[in-house]
C-alpha cells in the first residue's frame, strides 16, 4: 500500500483464468484483472482454495458457539489494561471497560453447528439461560453471566478452523492467511499468523526467480509452524466442547510448558515470569487463573517453545526490500524440522493481485 498499490472495493472473486505467464482473477461484476500471481488472502472460506484445488477441505466446525456480553456489578475484579482468561472446566475471557463495565467472551459445547444466522434467531435470553447453566461453579464465569445483560449479547458464531490443507499453491495462485491455516480464536493467532506469513510470502516473492519457487519456498517455511499452532488450539477447542472428559480448557500453569523465554513487542524475557501478580510486568498481558489464583501470559505462543530460534532465509543477510523490513528480522521461529530452503537468487520483481 505504500508503494501505491491500488485497492478496490466490493469486488468478489468468483474464478480465475492461468496462463504460463499470468492469472487472470475473474470478478462478479464482469471485470478482471491480470497480474504475475493471485494471492488468496481470501478468509476461511476461500474461493482461490477451491481454485486451487476443487477438493480442498472446508472449515471445520469446533464443536463449541462463541459468544459475548457486558456485565455491571459482578464483583469480580478485573483491573483496567489487563485481559484475564480464566480456564477450568471450560473457559471465559474479560476485560474491564474505562466506563467500569466487564466485556467477557465464552463459550458453549453444541455438538451440531449452526451457523451465525441460526444463532441468531434464538432470543439472547436463552443463550444467556444456557451459558449461565453452563458455567455454573465455575469462577468467575458463574458471577460474570448471573449479571450479564442479554440485551447486547454477541452472538459470535461456530468456532472454526481449517483442516490441513493439501495444496497451498497452483501455478500462478496461492493461498496466504486464513485462507490455508486458520487456527480458530482459540489460538489468539490466526492474524498473527496470517501477518507472518504474509510478509514470509513477500520475501519469498521478492528473492526467488519464478512464482513456483517462491511459493514452494513459502509453504517449507510456513507449514509446520502454523499446523502446530491450529493443532494445539483444537486440543483446546476439544476441551471447551466437553470432549475431552474432565481434562481442563488449559492445563494448570505448572503443566503448560518448562520454563523458557517469552518473547513480546518489547524483547524477550525469562518465562514463567518469578511474579504472581497479573500486572506486575506491563509488557505481558496479564493472564489469570481465577481457579487456581495463579498468572501465566495469554498467549500460547508465550508459553510453548515457538519463538526465538533463529532462522534463515534465502538470502538471510542482504539488505531488505521496501516496506518488507530486512531479511532476519526477529519475527517469527524456524519450525524444527523445517525443510531447507532453495538456494539464494537475484531479485526479481514480481506483481500480485491480492484478492
Ligand atoms: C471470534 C474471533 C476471535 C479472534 N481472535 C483473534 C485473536 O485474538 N488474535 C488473532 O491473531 N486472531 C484472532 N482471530 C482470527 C483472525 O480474525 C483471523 O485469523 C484473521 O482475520 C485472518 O486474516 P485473513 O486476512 O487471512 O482473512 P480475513 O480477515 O477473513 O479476510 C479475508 C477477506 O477476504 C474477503 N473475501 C472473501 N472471499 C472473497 C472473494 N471471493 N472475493 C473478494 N474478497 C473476498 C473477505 O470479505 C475478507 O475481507 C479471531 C477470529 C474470530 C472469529
Amino acid at each position: 500500500m505504500a508503494g501505491g498499490v491500488p485497492i478496490h472495493y466490493g469486488k468478489r472473486l468468483v474464478t480465475a483464468e492461468q496462463a504460463p505467464d499470468g492469472v487472470t482473477a475473474i470478478f462478479a461484476d464482469g471485470t478482471t484483472a491480470a497480474a504475475e500471481v493471485l494471492i488468496g488472502a481470501d478468509g476461511i472460506r476461500s474461493t482461490v482454495r477451491t481454485l486451487i484445488d476443487p477438493e480442498a477441505p472446508g472449515p471445520e466446525y469446533q464443536g463449541v458457539l462463541s459468544f459475548g456480553g457486558y456485565t455491571s456489578g459482578s464483583g469480580v475484579p478485573a483491573e483496567p489494561g489487563t485481559m484475564y482468561f480464566a480456564f477450568g472446566r471450560t473457559f471465559i475471557g474479560y476485560w474491564r471497560l474505562p466506563d467500569d463495565r466487564v466485556c467477557w467472551f465464552a463459550g458453549l459445547p453444541r455438538t451440531h453447528p449452526l451457523t451465525s444466522a441460526e444463532v441468531a434467531r434464538v432470543p439472547a435470553a436463552e443463550w444467556l439461560a444456557r451459558l449461565r447453566d453452563r458455567y455454573v461453579g465455575h469462577v468467575p464465569g458463574q458471577a460474570l453471566l448471573a449479571h450479564a445483560d442479554p440485551r447486547p449479547l454477541m452472538a459470535v458464531g461456530p468456532m472454526e478452523r481449517m483442516p490441513s490443507v493439501p495444496h497451498w499453491h497452483r501455478g500462478r495462485m496461492v493461498l496466504v492467511g486464513d485462507s490455508a491455516h486458520a487456527p480458530s480464536s482459540s489460538s489468539g493467532q490466526g492474524a498473527s499468523q496470517a501477518i507472518e506469513s504474509a510478509i514470509e510470502l513477500a520475501r519469498c516473492l521478492r528473492d526467488l526467480p519464478t512464482p513456483a519457487a517462491a511459493f514452494t519456498a513459502h509453504e517449507h517455511l510456513r507449514r509446520s509452524r502454523v499446523e502446530m499452532i491450529g493443532g494445539n488450539a483444537a486440543a483446546t477447542n476439544r476441551a471447551k466442547a466437553g470432549q475431552a472428559g474432565d481434562k481442563p480448557a488449559m492445563p494448570p500453569p505448572s503443566r503448560c510448558s518448562p520454563p523458557s523465554t517469552a518473547t513480546t513487542s518489547t524483547g524477550t524475557r525469562p518465562w514463567p515470569p518469578t511474579t504472581t501478580s497479573p500486572a506486575s510486568d506491563p509488557a505481558l498481558p496479564g493472564h489469570h487463573n481465577a481457579r487456581k489464583g495463579e498468572t501465566r501470559a495469554s498467549r500460547l505462543s508465550q508459553t510453548r517453545p515457538l519463538m526465538g530460534s533463529a532462522w534463515s532465509h534465502p538470502r538471510r543477510g542482504a539488505p531488505g526490500g521496501p516496506g518488507l523490513g530486512a531479511a532476519g528480522d526477529d519475527l517469527r521461529a524456524r519450525p524444527a524440522r523445517r525443510p531447507a530452503p532453495p538456494p539464494a537468487r537475484p531479485r526479481v520483481p514480481a506483481a500480485a493481485a491480492p484478492v
